[in-house]
C-alpha cells in the first residue's frame, strides 16, 4: 500500500502511474482531487484520492486514517509534494519563506509522524523522501528551497538512525532538473530586485526564461527507478537521479571534502586539554 503525496502532476503522478502497474494499493494525494480522477478510474477497487495540503495537519491525519480504512496499512510513504521559491533570499517575503518551509521541510516532516508510529507497530515500513541534487549543492537564486531540501536530508538521515533497529528503512531521493512544470506554472517568484539581475540570481533566472537551463530527467524513468528502489532488499539511503545530478552532487562533495581536509590543522587545534570530558 503506498501513500503519494502530490500524485496530480509531474513526478509525483509518474510515481502513481509505476505503482499502478504493479498492481499495488495507492492512496494518491492532491489539493484538489479531481485532479487524479483520471487514474482512479483505471481501478477504483485499489486506487483511492484524496485531499491533502501538507500545511494542514487536520487534513495529513485525515489521510493516513482514509488508507488504513480502505487498505488497512500504508507501507510505502512517498513524501514527493513541494515547489520551488525562486529568489534571492533578500528577494522573498517572510510569508513566501515560511510557506516554503511549512510545505517541503515542515510537510514533510509531519507526514513522516503521521505513519511512523503504525510502521513501528508492524516492524516494516519505507518512507521515501523526494529531496533534490539541492540538497548537496547549490544555485544562488533558490537560497530559501535548498533550505528546505538540505534541512530534510538532514531530517531523513537522522531518521534512519532512529527507525532502522524497528525494520523501517529510509530513502532520500536527489534527483537532478526533471521535466516537469516546478520550474515553470508551478513556480512561485519572489519580488525582484534589480540590483540581483547582474548577479548569479538573475543568472539563473535568465537561463530558466530563455530555456538555456539544461532539463533532462524524465520523470517517467525516475519514477521506475524510484520504485524500484523502494520495494528492493536493501534500498540505499540516498538514490541520485540524472546525469546532472550525479555530475553536480560529486563535485560539490569533492570540494566541501577538500576543504574540510584543508582544515584538519586549525579544527584539530580547539579541543581542551586532555583529559577530555565524556559526552554526557
Ligand atoms: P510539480 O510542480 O509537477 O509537482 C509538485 C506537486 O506537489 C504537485 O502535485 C502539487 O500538487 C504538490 N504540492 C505543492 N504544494 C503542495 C502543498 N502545499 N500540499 C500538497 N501538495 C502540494 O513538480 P515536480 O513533480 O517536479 O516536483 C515533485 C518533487 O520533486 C518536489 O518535491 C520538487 O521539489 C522535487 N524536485 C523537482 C525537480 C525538478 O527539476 N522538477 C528537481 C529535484 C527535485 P497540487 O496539485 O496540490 O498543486
Amino acid at each position: 500500500v503506498w501513500l503519494v503525496t502530490g500524485a496530480s502532476s509531474g513526478l509525483g503522478r509518474a510515481i502513481a502511474e509505476a505503482v499502478i502497474a504493479r498492481a499495488d494499493m495507492l492512496v494518491g494525494t492532491a489539493r484538489d482531487p479531481r485532479a487524479l480522477d483520471e487514474l482512479v478510474e483505471r481501478a477504483p477497487e485499489r486506487i483511492k484520492a484524496m485531499r491533502l495540503d501538507v500545511r494542514d495537519l487536520s487534513q495529513i491525519e485525515a489521510v493516513v486514517a482514509g488508507a488504513v480504512e480502505a487498505f488497512g496499512r500504508v507501507d510505502v510513504l512517498i513524501n514527493n509534494a513541494g515547489y520551488g521559491l525562486f529568489g534571492a533570499a533578500e528577494e522573498s517575503s517572510d510569508e513566501q519563506v515560511r510557506a516554503q518551509l511549512d510545505t517541503n521541510l515542515l510537510g514533510s516532516i509531519r507526514m513522516v509522524k503521521a505513519v511512523i508510529g503504525s510502521m513501528r507497530a508492524r516492524g516494516s515500513g519505507r518512507i521515501i523522501q523526494i529531496s533534490s541534487e539541492g540538497a548537496q549543492m547549490v544555485h544562488p537564486g533558490l537560497s530559501v528551497y535548498h533550505a528546505s531540501k538540505w534541512g530534510i536530508d538532514g531530517f531523513c538521515e537522522a531518521l534512519a538512525g532512529e527507525v532502522q533497529s524497528f525494520g523501517l528503512r529510509v530513502m532520500i531521493v536527489e534527483p537532478g532538473a526533471i521535466r516537469t512544470d516546478w520550474a515553470g506554472k508551478n513556480r512561485v517568484d519572489a519580488q525582484i530586485i534589480a540590483a540581483y539581475e547582474a548577479t548569479a540570481v538573475g543568472a539563473l533566472r535568465k537561463a530558466r526564461d530563455e530555456h538555456k537551463y539544461p532539463i533532462n530527467g524524465d520523470p517517467k524513468k525516475m519514477a521506475e527507478a524510484i520504485v524500484s528502489s523502494a520495494v528492493s532488499a536493501d534500498p540505499p539511503l540516498r538514490l541520485a537521479l540524472g546525469s546532472d545530478a550525479y555530475r553536480q552532487m560529486m563535485k560539490a562533495l569533492e570540494e566541501r571534502l577538500a576543504a574540510l581536509k584543508a582544515q584538519e590543522a586549525v579544527a584539530c587545534s580547539t579541543d581542551a586539554q586532555l583529559p577530555t570530558t565524556p559526552f554526557q
